[in-house]
């Protein structure tokens, strides 16, 4: 690990500043950058601690709620504002990583979590367009299980871990961050890049702004949801495919209908077209399927993972049937 200068920020406009210097970054629970920097694919030159910021709270704001980026992922999860009413968003939580680890994490980093592709995470690897722009991509034409089905390019096929960002996708929710030119809202549509020309970036947000919070509008789906996750193992383990899935229910019609897919691009896949084609219908097999294929369209495969279109197909069924029944995960 290279050496590295800390720095405690107490106030936002103190860490904006402090982020400013050449090679620094903020430092949420550091359960993804410091492993990160313990194999060298991160080298930040300061460490600017965001945890000491007041923005540890859960509160209802207007219609919706407001969580500050420095909340943890367990305290989340297991907040009665989301539990009650964003329960999709609880589930997706308490799916990812250990509780050790959910003790430590930050809402903030879990929104910038970088992808698991190995060759990404191993140095020994050269070849990665994300962690060397310009040195091509191994997981291409290597092993390719993990990676992305829908929204590659020809210069990376990595994917988003986070199971938060899958169910923020369907919940619409709005991420706040403040930098040296002031405040901005970022919907979480425009948040995560897809890799295009340029994987080195995985977001929007520049370096030098600070996630400040996230916003949830009034909750829609709180009867109905579900988040699926599908793994290797059934705990401890990176979703090969997930969905998060939320349904407002007027009787035995849809009203409104929230799908976003983990674990097969870039982003966290929301699919507008899926969720138009369950406005009005009645929960059936037949209208799950069509908004299955609606979602997945478009899908390429490589090598090794074209199990996952199938895979995220059914798996989409079955978290829209769940979410119908109200059964929580
Ligand atoms: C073994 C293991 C298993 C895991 N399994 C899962 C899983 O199944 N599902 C899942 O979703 N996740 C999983 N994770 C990932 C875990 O959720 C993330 O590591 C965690 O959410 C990152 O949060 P953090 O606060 O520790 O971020 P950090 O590691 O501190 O930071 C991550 C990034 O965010 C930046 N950052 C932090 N806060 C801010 C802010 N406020 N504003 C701007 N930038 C900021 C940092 O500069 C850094 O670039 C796993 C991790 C490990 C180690
Ligand atoms: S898929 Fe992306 S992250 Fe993985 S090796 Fe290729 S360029 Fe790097």
């Amino acid at each position: 690990m290279n050496p590295f200068n800390y720095q405690r920020a107490t106030a936002p406009d103190e860490a904006v500043h402090a982020v400013s210097a050449r090679g620094a970054k903020f430092l949420g629970g550091g359960t993804n950058l410091v492993d990160l920097m313990k194999s060298n694919v991160e080298q930040p030159t300061a460490l600017i601690d965001v945890t000491h910021l007041d923005l540890t709270h859960v509160i209802t704001s207007g219609n919706g709620t407001t969580i500050g980026a420095g909340v943890r992922n367990s305290d989340l999860a297991n907040h009665e504002i989301i539990r009650t009413k964003y329960p999709l968003l609880s589930q997706a939580l308490l799916s990812g990583a250990s509780p050790q680890l959910r003790n430590m994490a930050t809402t903030g980093g879990n929104l910038l979590q970088r992808t698991r592709c190995y060759y990404f995470m191993d140095t020994v690897f050269p070849a990665c367009n994300k962690r060397t722009p310009g040195s091509g991509c191994a997981a291409i034409k290597g092993f390719n299980r993990n990676h992305a089905i829908l929204g590659a390019s020809d210069e990376c096929i990595a994917t988003n871990p986070s199971d938060m960002n899958v169910a923020l996708a369907a919940l619409n929710a709005t991420i706040h961050v403040t930098g040296p030119k002031g405040q901005r809202t970022i919907a979480i549509a425009d948040f995560h890049r897809l890799p295009g020309t340029t994987p080195q970036l995985d977001t929007n947000l520049q370096p030098d702004e600070l996630i400040t919070a996230v916003e949830l509008p009034a909750p829609k789906f709180a009867k109905h949801s579900y988040y699926l996750k599908v793994r290797d193992r059934q705990s401890y383990a990176f979703a090969l495919v997930s969905v998060a899935a939320g349904l407002a229910m007027n009787g035995n019609t849809i009203q409104s209908a929230g799908l976003a897919l983990g674990g097969v691009a870039h982003k966290p896949w929301r699919s507008l077209e899926a969720e138009k084609s369950l406005v009005g219908a009645t929960p059936s097999p037949a209208a799950f399927k069509k908004a299955a294929d609606l979602a997945v369209a478009g899908a390429k495969p490589t090598e090794h993972n074209a199990f996952k279109i199938e895979l995220a197909k059914q798996s989409i069924v079955r978290a829209l049937t769940l979410a119908a029944q109200g059964v929580q995960a």
